[in-house]
């Protein structure tokens, strides 16, 4: 798996809802997100039947009247994924659905396992044929070999899955948010490092769970709480049943998630997002100040951070970049001539606001550092007489082996320069990165993932380095 680009994604279940593939599609409209290369919705009707719809593109070009109407039942999953540079195509597209003489059952998943290729070749051994590249697959095998090996015999009559998904569970390492809809249940679980989020709330008689908050505002549910890390969440017409398939667990959060991916309206594991990256920017201008006439956010996943700079040091705010809202993000096109293209098209720089201004910018991250190189020449090209450029997450300089879309060591510029190196690169009068410790304290965390920083992976790597 090495060298590839994984996906970052978006899961959604509800359970006992109406219409519940519609409120599928509202809610994967609101985790568009966390990725825009494909998108599937399956139901399961109270006769156990399921029906599937998935496709390539945006959730507003996968779906319609017509494919949502042939989704029937109160019971559904969905997901949408991110672009992969090595495992595109139908067959990778989720929730995966799988047909068994005990029961069929649908299964989706955000994140990435580290062990994936030793459990491919273990399952191959004994048989198994994958219907994909995906590592998400592996779990549906490992239920039924768990099945097999009679660990279903220890099982609760009320959730016979229970048992032999938590073995299986017990067999992958790495990162999870994991969706199982049966005919009789939906289970939702989460790695025991904590690493992707995944939240539980409330619908009139029914239940969601949705890797963000926002999904569930938008369809009007109520948060109830996050899915522990190590916990199996069963629910059915009884209710919720709470289980523990690991006694480890931590919560080593994925630090991207509040730096980059997540909606600013989302809440994860308590923590507004918008007020994270905000407390980010106030303690980026306490480490790193700098005299300047006006603070800009790039748009629009550092708007919070470049507020909270700005308030912090008292530098006014101002809108001195503009993003074309109908182009994806630059990170979908997988090949660097592209994404420069999509950064040309993406930003523009509004002259009468920077024009003979000394101008801090502010951005979330520097991954590959074209955005950051294009932004410095745009800002310049439209008359500013100084770029300061402040970023609130430290130096990115490790790849991430847990699900997001980043590779190998050679294309992360940090990885390769030093932070003069690369303000010269990048053609910035001056360029600073928030310390670890600061992304700690923005959210007042005591554990977090910040592997892609620091180098320091909670998991074992396996055959990933
Ligand atoms: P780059 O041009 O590669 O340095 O891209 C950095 C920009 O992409 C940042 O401004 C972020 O907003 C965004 N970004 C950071 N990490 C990711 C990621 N893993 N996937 C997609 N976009 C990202
Ligand atoms: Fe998130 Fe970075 Fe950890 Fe990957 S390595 S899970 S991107 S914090």
């Amino acid at each position: 798996m090495t060298g590839e680009l994984h996906e970052e994604c978006g899961v959604f279940g509800v359970w006992n809802v109406d219409n519940a593939a519609n409120l599928a599609y509202y809610g994967l409209h609101a985790l568009q997100h966390r990725g825009q290369e494909a998108a599937g919705i399956v139901c399961v009707d109270s006769d156990g039947t399921f029906t599937r719809t998935k496709g390539e593109g945006l959730v507003t070009e996968v779906f319609n009247q017509k494919n949502l109407s042939i989704l029937n039942g109160r019971n559904s999953i969905a997901h949408v994924r991110y672009a992969t540079a090595g495992g595109g195509g139908l067959d990778n597209v989720q929730p995966f659905l799988f047909h068994h003489h005990e029961g069929n059952f649908a299964l989706c998943h955000n994140g990435n396992l580290v062990n994936s290729t030793a459990l491919k070749r273990y399952l191959e051994n004994r048989g198994t044929l994958f219907q994909s590249t995906s590592d998400s697959e592996l779990l549906a095998h490992l239920i039924k070999v768990s099945h097999h090996r009679g660990d279903h015999r220890n099982f609760n009559e009320k959730y016979p899955m229970l048992a032999t998904i938590s073995s299986a569970l017990n067999m992958l390492e790495g990162a999870f948010a994991f969706l199982v809809l049966t005919a009789d249940a939906m289970y939702c679980m989460r790695d025991k490092y904590g690493l992707r989020p995944l939240s539980l709330g409330k619908l009139n008689d029914g239940w969601v769970v949705c890797s963000e908050t926002c999904a569930m505002d938008t369809i009007g549910a109520e948060f109830v709480r996050d899915i522990e890390p190590g916990e199996v969440i069963v629910i059915n017409n009884d209710g919720i049943y709470s289980s523990r398939y690991s006694g480890f667990h931590h919560h080593y959060m994925c630090a991207m998630e509040y730096v980059y991916f997540a909606r600013p309206d989302s809440d994860i594991e308590d923590i507004n997002v918008h007020a994270y990256r905000k407390q980010s920017g106030r303690i980026l201008y306490h480490e790193a100040p700098v005299e300047a006439d006006i603070v800009v956010g790039v748009p629009d996943s550092s708007l919070s951070a470049a507020m909270g700079y700005s308030e912090e040091s008292g530098i006014p705010y101002e809108m001195g970049l503009i993003k074309n809202k109908y182009i994806g993000r630059t990170f979908i096109q997988p090949t660097q001539e592209l994404r420069e293209q999509g950064v040309r098209m993406k930003l523009s720089a509004v002259r009468t606001i920077v024009k003979g201004k000394r101008v801090i910018v502010i951005d979330d991250s520097i991954v590959r550092g074209t955005t950051s190189r294009r932004i410095v020449n745009l800002l310049r090209e439209a008359g500013a007489t100084e770029v300061h450029m402040r970023i609130a997450s430290p130096p990115y300089a490790h790849p991430c082996y847990y699900g997001v879309d980043t590779a190998t060591y050679e294309e992360l510029i940090s990885s390769r320069l030093s932070v003069e190196e690369l303000r010269q690169k990048i053609g910035a009068d001056s360029l600073h990165f928030l310390s670890i410790e600061g992304l700690y304290k923005s959210g007042n965390r005591c554990e977090l993932c910040t592997a892609c920083f620091s180098g320091n992976y909670p998991t074992s790597l396996y055959d990933n380095k």
